[in-house]
């Protein structure tokens, strides 16, 4: 039996040919989390005559690892998902890993590029809040900050912008709609949690930068995430208006989360349900597919199933 969660269906509205991406964090391990995710990636992808990109996203040059990005692949090799399309690889980077994936840490020039031309539209000022400085405003206002700007009101301040100055991006007001397969249409406000860092203290480009700056490069029109990422897509959607890009060119399916047994987000640096504890505990791919795909909903019920079943339910 099949479940809530019907592939075909949304496979139905995604637009032929689409460009998609599987984008993990190289901060862990592969877990059922994104085992859910590739499931709906490569699905829509292959019910819809789709291309995946597949992207290492080690924008954050702290927590990133080679050794999760080696795992992370092998983890996905083993479960049978590849990217459809060769990346500019070591021969390009002159270093190890997939000639397959794109590596947001091999991007550092295009990425400078971006936040000059921000820089030179005025956009772009140093910031010197803290994640302290937000938590102290929601104590004192019983809510997250939101609107334009900052708590320190830092984009009046003019501070330098030098290599260890947080920079913020003005994102504007007004409201930015997007399409959601599953969620349907739907409007939101970029700034509802203030002006985007996109780059923190430390030189880090963040999330919410190096995902647009990706998804306009590599020509995404289909983004498929976990729910957690729905109130940020007006947000994004506005920064890749502001970099030139068109906002209606994206769809997105922001699917259900896998929680863990006690109702948290499943977090790889938690250790939960890890693909490599999973296989060392003999399970097959079919049963960790079956298993990922259950927790979403395309099951009704944990059972072993080859990928390609999973289409044809
Ligand atoms: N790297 C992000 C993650 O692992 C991807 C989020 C996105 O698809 O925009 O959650």
């Amino acid at each position: 039996m099949t479940g809530r969660l019907r592939l075909a269906a949304l496979a139905a509205a995604v637009p032929p040919g689409a460009r998609t991406r599987f984008a993990p964090a190289p901060t862990g391990y592969l877990h059922l989390g994104h085992v859910a995710n590739a499931l709906v990636v490569w699905g829509l992808a292959r019910l819809a005559g789709g291309t995946v990109v597949l992207r290492i996203e080690d924008h954050d040059r702290v927590r990133s690892r080679p050794a999760f990005e080696a795992a992370l692949l092998d983890d996905l090799a083993w479960l049978g998902f590849s990217a459809d399309e060769p990346a500019p690889g070591p021969a390009v980077s002159g270093r190890g890993g997939s000639p397959a994936a794109y590596r947001q840490s091999d991007r550092e020039a295009r990425y400078r590029a971006v936040l000059e031309a921000l820089v030179a539209a005025g956009r772009v000022y140093g910031c010197r809040c803290s994640r302290a400085t937000f938590a102290r405003w929601r104590e004192e206002h019983g809510r997250d900050w939101s609107g334009p700007g900052c708590p320190g009101g830092c984009r009046g301040l003019g501070l330098p912008l030098e290599p260890r100055t947080p920079l913020r991006v003005a994102v504007g007001d007004g409201v930015e709609p997007y399409r959601d397969l599953l969620h349907g249409p739907g409007a939101g406000a970029p700034d509802a949690s203030g002006d985007v860092l996109v780059r923190d203290r430390d030189g880090n480009w963040t999330y919410h930068f190096a995902v647009v700056v990706d998804d306009l490069d590599q020509g995404i029109d289909l983004v498929v995430r976990g729910e957690d990422l729905l109130a940020a897509t007006p947000l994004q959607l506005r920064l890749r208006r502001l970099l030139g890009g068109d906002p209606a060119r994206l769809v997105f399916v922001h699917h259900p989360l896998v929680r863990a047994a006690d109702g948290r987000k499943l977090s790889k640096s938690a250790g939960d349900s890890g693909v490599r504890e999973l296989r060392a505990a003999g399970w097959s791919p079919e049963r960790v597919i079956g298993a990922a795909a259950a927790a979403i909903g395309l099951l009704d019920a944990p059972r072993p199933i080859r990928f390609e079943d999973l289409l044809e339910g």
